[in-house]
């Protein structure tokens, strides 16, 4: 293995919320089956709307209900890493991995929750929330990589550093994660939520109850790496 790339919400994040859903929330909208949050979700997942739109669609009922940085740094707060992602990140980097983040949640959440731990990744990509000069949301810049963009960021990463997508390890938990298994990357399932497979065996492997991200090392292939496993145990 030479990279690894981790999904964020609910594979690095531990019992914690959805940052979109928690912000419809905080302003009083209903995320129920009945909601505009599921409405606007279901259009995009028929392709009705592009992502893009979706994220606009989006900004415009957080600007209606007041979203701005403070709100966003409340519920990042609410927001707490897995137990064992730090010795995690540590062991991987020392293994000489390249360490990345492809999420479908918000850039200022994903660096505020990883705090000091940034610096252990080579790249982090997510939604941006741009905000004006007072702290309100002006806009949300939608990342080109979720869902089936997962896929081509890997291929991209692999472009990049000149490897083979076989050399690349991606952690997951959901079904905006299944296309990166399209690229032959291998793949792992943590705690499988919502995961109802829309890609028939797009998981190498699921584990149901993982509890300490350090739980994941010994179903990752360092074998293109040096030394021995004794350090990750
Ligand atoms: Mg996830």
């Amino acid at each position: 293995m030479k990279a690894i790339v981790f999904d964020f919400d609910g594979t690095l994040t531990y019992k914690s919320t959805n940052v979109w859903r928690a912000l419809w929330k905080e302003i009083g909208e209903s995320v129920g089956e009945d909601s505009k949050y599921r409405e606007l979700y279901r259009r995009f997942m028929r392709k009705e709307i592009s992502h893009q739109e979706w994220c606009d669609l989006t900004c415009e009922v957080f600007k209606a209900g007041g979203v701005d940085k403070a709100m966003v740094n409340k519920i990042a707060r609410w927001t707490w890493l897995m137990p064992g992602a730090e010795d995690t990140f540590r062991l991987c980097k020392k293994r000489g991995l390249s360490l990345n983040i492809v999420s479908g949640s918000v850039c200022d959440v994903i660096y505020k929750v990883l705090g000091d731990n940034v610096k252990y990744f080579d790249s982090i990509t997510a939604n941006k929330m741009i905000f004006d000069a007072d702290g309100k949301l002006e806009s949300i810049k939608g990342t080109k990589y979720d869902f089936e963009g997962k896929a081509r960021f890997i291929e991209r990463l692999c472009m990049l550093k000149g490897i083979s997508t076989k050399d690349v390890v991606f952690v997951g938990n959901s079904l905006n994660d299944e296309w990166v298994s399209t690229t032959g990357c291998k793949t792992l399932c943590i705690n499988p939520s919502n995961s109802i497979g829309a890609i028939p065996n797009a998981w190498s492997k699921k584990l149901w109850d993982v509890q300490n991200l350090k739980e994941i090392l010994p179903h990752i292939s360092f074998m293109a790496s040096k030394p021995s496993n004794k350090e990750f145990r």
